[in-house]
């Protein structure tokens, strides 16, 4: 690695005269003692390591400013392309841990930390992660800065800085609890206010139109209500290259003209109310994974991202090039995540024509050359749409500059295909019929030059499927790009144990280049290998129960297999089918059928949408069925299920690690990508799963050997639909009739009669999208197989290297090259 040799003193961005902060452990000792005493001003307390967690993490941030200054002194100096990577949500936990580990100051940290007693492990559980975000989506985003860095990419995140990320999830009496999440209630030393940044976001009012001076009309969007969008940047760091980019996240701020407005005419309750309405845009995040629910203050959240971070864009580029936008669109670049912030299309036309007088035509060109849309997914009920009656009263101008869009674009599409009033219809970026409504993925694709789904399959279900007129118009557009996850957090940072046996075993090169993992392959039968690959599997598996423990009062024993399944609930995600699978094996071992059965325990993780019925009961489910199994002593050392309870980032680092089993079992055609899939391949677990997102492309990479395959195909499933039975499936399948038996008894519901019927409901729906019970002939047998090969430990050990050796591809440094070389086309 050529870039971790690189002296900080060489670094090209460096201020000249300019020492940097010690990286010895004195020097850590010294600013440790500093901030404690001085910063923060106060004693070590007993029992809490908060201030000395905050006294670390402004020792470490002091280092990360230094190189965070250099690194915009030198894109200041290179003028490189530059990238803004728009998302409603960053899902980016912990950072402390993650800073010291990319810059390198590990041993001197904790040599410092020794005088305190306390591990830097335990000081890191002082920090609450930034959980800005639900799911895959704002994870994705994430690991997308963190590769961003480490490439030394000029790529800036922009977001919102959420007053209550995602929610706290408790379960009491086995049924989901939301509790706020209160991540700032200490502070965040990770961020830093730029009020000279401040920018000005326009709502309501209405549209004016006059001739300038040249007698161009002009449109001035007026009387409006005015909120003020604050950054708050937080530092992201590369790995070990002294390079540190911005995640800039928005908060919301009421103007001072306005309340003073209100304050004038004596109205001083109606003035705070109206301050609380403005700042109420950046209070919560919306806690729907793929799934929109039309709430007037999401669009008003999506417009406040969109607007402050373009007009950050545009006033820097001015500050840097003059009055001009000659080149904007040769060093700009607007990625896009999904369609929350594609009101950015029409709001970058509204910026260039309304506040700097340029014209329909060049700004359109600007426009469509810098923008990129990402799709994230293929269910009908995520596709955001919102009513024209709402743009009209919210966004006016907006509307108008979408209307005349959609116009120009209906003109090309009629002269594509002439006399064609159904493409019309069709591809019209209104929709009309009912409730006129805006449908926005159609707004990003026409104002876009790239289109990008984020796994192999799931581009070509959007060619095919969902835009399939669209790619007949431009498939130069279309194009795909299969997710990754970044190898630091994922394995570096999140299992050191095996990450330390893979550097003895082929040095440390992997981190920054994960493909030279391949070099692992030769040692997959190697005894030798094979047993400290075991060790480090039973150290992590001893660590993930002792969490299990805690959290869930439910004893794992690390000899028998750590089955798991941890991402947000959703019926596509199929957590039912696992939960039927484990009262299959219940159902065995009461009917004494044990032989050949091996050990399990189960785990099952995530959250619901608050307002997802479905979900919400298939998580009382799992925890009933948890219940009645544990408490049976037959079962006692065969099985054994855990609901672990509030699921994150933090959560996830450790499962990882210490889990055998992946469950990716969505029904085919419905998961874009995945990224857990990815994760749990990297730290060795082996994949249950359907063809069905990237697991397609772990399977290619691992060799169809080493996967276990089962479920029926995204085109079978399309075909089953057409004539789906499942009460003939369930009458046909002996295993499947027992596991119905049970749940239609009450047997997990004693004392709550009936509380699962719409579970039992849907399973025997013939309209049931997710055909749950036609695959759980082919789970249970590939199930089957699974256990089969645990019990032979060289082979399952084999499988598990030959995972860690073939998940180079997962990367998210691969993905990023590839948006940076074909979407971003940026020098590197
Ligand atoms: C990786 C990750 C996800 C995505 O998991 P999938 O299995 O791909 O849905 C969701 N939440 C958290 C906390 C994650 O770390």
């Amino acid at each position: 690695m050529g870039k971790s040799g690189k002296s900080p003193e060489k670094s090209s961005g460096k201020s000249a005269g300019k020492e940097w902060l010690g990286l010895d452990a004195k020097s850590f000792a010294t600013d440790l003692d500093r901030h404690l005493n001085l910063t923060l001003g106060k004693d070590p307390v007993e029992g809490s390591h908060l201030y000395l967690y905050n006294a670390a993490a402004l020792t470490i941030r002091d280092r990360l400013v230094e190189r965070w200054r250099a690194t915009r002194d030198k894109y200041a100096t290179e003028k490189p392309k530059r990238v803004a990577y728009l998302s409603l949500e960053f899902l980016m936990g912990r950072t402390l841990t993650n800073a010291v580990l990319n810059l390198d100051m590990d041993e001197a940290l904790r040599k410092a930390l020794k005088d305190y007693g306390v591990t830097l492990e335990e000081l890191a559980q002082e920090e609450r992660d930034a959980g800005l975000g639900n799911g895959g989506l704002g994870r994705l985003a994430a690991c997308f800065l963190d590769s961003c860095a480490t490439l030394e990419l000029p790529v800036t995140g922009y977001g919102i800085r959420y007053d209550y990320g995602m929610f706290h999830q408790k379960i009491k009496d086995g049924y989901q609890i939301e509790l706020p999440d209160q991540w700032l209630k200490e502070g965040n030393p990770w961020e830093f206010e730029a009020p000279e940044n401040i920018r000005r976001i326009k709502f309501h009012g209405h549209t004016e139109t006059h001739a300038d001076a040249d007698g161009n009309l002009r449109v001035q969007w007026v009387d409006t209500d005015d909120v003020l969008a604050v950054p708050y940047d937080m530092p992201i760091p590369g790995y070990r290259n002294n390079t540190v980019n911005t995640l800039r996240l928005w908060k919301a701020s009421a103007t001072d003209e306005f309340k003073l407005d209100q304050f004038n005419q004596g109205s001083y309750t109606e003035a705070v109310a109206a301050k609380n309405e403005a700042e109420q845009i950046s209070m919560v995040l919306y806690p729907n994974d793929v799934s929109e629910n039309g709430k007037v203050l999401r669009l008003r959240q999506q417009y406040f991202l969109s607007s402050a971070s373009l007009q950050d864009v545009i006033i820097r580029w001015r500050q840097r090039n003059g009055d001009t936008f000659e080149g904007f669109a040769d060093k700009n670049c607007f990625q896009l995540n999904d369609t929350h912030p594609a009101i950015a299309v029409a709001e970058l036309m509204r910026l260039l024509m309304d506040d700097y007088g340029m014209g329909w035509d060049e700004a359109w060109e600007i426009t469509r050359s810098t923008m990129a849309y990402t799709n994230h997914t293929l269910l009908p009920e995520a596709l955001e749409r919102w009513p024209v009656r709402l743009f009209r009263d919210m966004l006016p101008r907006l509307l108008e500059i979408i209307y005349e869009i959609n116009a120009r674009f209906l003109r090309q599409v009629s002269s594509h295909w002439p006399h064609d009033e159904g493409k019309l219809r069709e591809l019209s970026i209104i929709e009309e019929g009912g409730e006129p409504q805006v449908r926005m993925a159609y707004l990003a694709i026409v104002g876009s030059h790239s289109v990008n789904g984020v796994a192999a399959l799931h581009t070509e279900l959007l060619k095919s499927g969902l835009f399939k007129t669209f790619y007949e118009l431009w498939p130069e557009k279309f194009n795909n790009k299969t997710n990754g996850v970044t190898p630091r957090r994922w394995l570096g940072f999140c299992n050191p144990q095996l990450a330390s046996l893979i550097n003895k075993t082929i040095g440390e090169g992997w981190l920054t280049d994960l493909d030279q993992l391949q070099q692992l392959k030769p040692l997959a039968d190697d005894k030798a290998f094979q047993k400290k690959w075991m060790a480090v599997k039973k150290h992590n598996k001893t660590l993930l129960a002792e969490m299990v423990e805690c959290a869930c009062g439910v004893s794992f024993d690390t000899d028998m297999m750590f089955d798991v399944q941890v991402k947000r609930i959703h019926e596509y995600k199929r957590q039912l089918l696992n939960i039927l699978h484990v009262i299959h094996l219940y159902d065995r071992i009461m009917r004494g059928d044990t032989e050949g059965m091996v050990p399990r325990c189960v785990l099952i993780g995530g959250k619901a949408a608050p307002g997802y019925f479905m979900a919400k009961l298939i998580i009382k489910l799992i925890n009933s069925v948890a219940e009645v199994v544990n408490a049976e002593p037959l079962a006692d050392k065969l099985l054994k299920v855990a609901f672990l309870p509030n699921y994150r980032v933090t959560a996830m680092e450790m499962i990882c690690a210490g889990t055998d089993l992946s469950e990716q079992i969505s029904t085919a055609g419905k998961e874009a990508s995945g990224t857990g899939n990815m994760k749990f391949m990297m730290n060795g677990a082996l994949t249950i799963g359907t063809l069905d997102g990237a697991n397609i492309e772990i399977r290619d990479a691992v060799g169809e050997e080493d996967f276990f395959l089962f479920g029926l195909k995204a085109d079978e499933v399309e075909q089953v639909r057409k004539s789906y039975d499942p009460d003939s499936i369930i009458e046909s399948d002996s295993d499947l009739k027992s596991v119905m038996h049970l749940l239609e008894s009450g047997h997990f519901n004693l004392c709550e009669p009936g509380i699962f019927n719409p579970i039992i409901n849907t399973i025997r729906d013939p309209h049931d999208q997710w055909v749950t019970a036609a695959d759980f002939r082919s789970f249970t047998d590939a199930q089957v197989a699974v256990g089969e090969v645990y019990q032979q430990k060289a082979l399952w050990t084999r499988k598990s290297i030959l995972n860690t050796a073939s998940s180079g591809m997962f990367s998210s440094d691969r993905t990023i090259g590839q948006y940076a070389d074909e979407i971003w086309r940026l020098k590197r």
